[in-house]
């Protein structure tokens, strides 16, 4: 029972049983004091006494009893808090018999931000583990060419050239990994003023496609654009075209001999749904769930060679799941990647698979409704 409920009828069941009381007592009073013999009427007051006792000492127990169980629970939070303060990544948790009351209810809600809380640390850890991983080697390298140079390179004409060479390919490569960096810390920033945001789709398809067909001039680039006009989905135009430049991206990077690009896009009421196809080196099974992981390379060494730090494809996803989308991908090793992107289409405003859950839910209240005047 709720502790609001229960200290509301304990305290309306305290005050009627002493209300009964006092009126029982004060009758039995007039009664006695009228025909009874005075020491039978004596008697009888000892009586009264007793009862009155009685009542007072249950009703303390009742009480009693209540604050004790409330304290109880208190003091399993106020256990599992210090533990905590203790050992701050301590996976200790408030446990408390499930009880429909409002201590109960604060429990579920401060064990539930716990475990967010917890969730976002080990976030943070893992992401600074993997930044420092990933900066070793383009530092190693860099202090070895550096050491090279220092020892005997700076009078050997061709070891400086290299060396000096292999510096600045290692400089743009942390460069560009602490943009992708910022980009995806950037994602998980995304606020509100985003989120509303609305892009009218074609127009930016098209200049995607263009601008790659003009950086990659040796490729077919197959262009199938089957969006309605003026169609539009709730996603920041910069963020949509952020996530189509990467998929695009790889699908150049990682094309094999054959030289070819698919690109496709169509709208029906709800979705927008794009794809990226290439016929290249393709993405092994056991590595098809974890391509969309931070840092995640497949093939080390030959992404390294291409300039992949294993960002990109985790920015795309983190952008389209905050978009409230989808992006799924195929693959065949040595025969190419599909990537399928799918956005929700926005209706005079409104989010149209959202509209479409109103409505089914709208229609199946009114079906309900029929069939129980039925
Ligand atoms: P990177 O910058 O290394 O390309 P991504 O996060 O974009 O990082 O991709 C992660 C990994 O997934 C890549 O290193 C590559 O091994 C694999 N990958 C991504 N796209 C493709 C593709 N179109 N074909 C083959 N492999 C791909």
């Amino acid at each position: 029972m709720r502790i609001s409920i229960r200290v509301k009828w304990t305290s309306l069941i305290s005050a009627v049983i002493l209300a009964a009381y006092l009126i029982v007592a004060y009758v039995a009073y007039q009664t006695v004091d009228n025909v009874a013999s005075a020491s039978v009427a004596h008697g009888f007051y000892i009586k009264l006494i007793w009862v009155g006792i009685i009542v007072v000492i249950a009703g303390i127990a009742v009480s009693f009893a209540a604050v004790t169980m409330v304290l109880r629970n208190i003091k399993a939070i106020n256990e599992t808090i210090d533990d905590l303060n203790k050992k701050p990544d301590s996976d200790s948790r408030i446990k408390l018999r499930k009880r429909n009351d409002e201590i109960y209810d604060l429990t579920i809600n401060i064990n539930k931000m716990l475990d967010r809380m917890q969730a976002y640390t080990n976030q943070q850890k893992e992401f600074v583990e993997d930044v420092s991983h990933e900066l070793r080697t383009p530092v190693a390298v860099l202090e070895g060419h550096l050491s090279m140079l220092q020892r005997w390179g700076k009078d050997d004409p061709e070891v400086l050239n290299d060396s000096i060479n292999s510096s600045l390919q290692e400089l743009k490569r942390m460069q560009s990994l602490i943009q992708e960096m910022l980009d995806l810390t950037r994602v998980e920033q995304i606020d509100n003023e985003y989120l509303s945001q609305t892009t009218e789709v074609k127009p930016l398809f098209k200049q995607v496609y263009n601008d790659f067909k003009m950086l990659h001039p040796d490729f077919v680039v197959n262009y199938d654009d089957d969006i309605q006009d003026g169609s539009e989905v709730r996603i920041y135009r910069n963020h949509l075209e952020q996530v189509l430049v990467i998929l695009l991206d790889n699908a150049f990077k990682y094309s094999g001999d054959r030289k070819e690009i698919n690109l496709a896009a169509s709208t029906n009421e709800a979705l927008l749904e794009i794809v990226v196809q290439d016929y290249g080196v393709g993405i092994a099974k056991n590595d098809l769930k974890r391509v969309f992981n931070r840092f995640y390379r497949v093939d080390k060494a030959r992404s390294r060679k291409r300039g992949g730090n294993g960002l990109g494809l985790s920015i795309a996803s983190r952008l389209i799941e905050i978009y409230k989308g989808t992006i799924t991908v195929e693959s065949v090793v040595g025969s190419g990647t599909v990537f399928r992107i799918e956005l929700p289409i926005v209706q005079d405003g409104i989010d149209a698979d959202q509209e479409s859950d109103d409505t089914n839910s709208k229609k199946s209240k009114r079906n309900s409704k029929k069939a129980r005047s039925h």
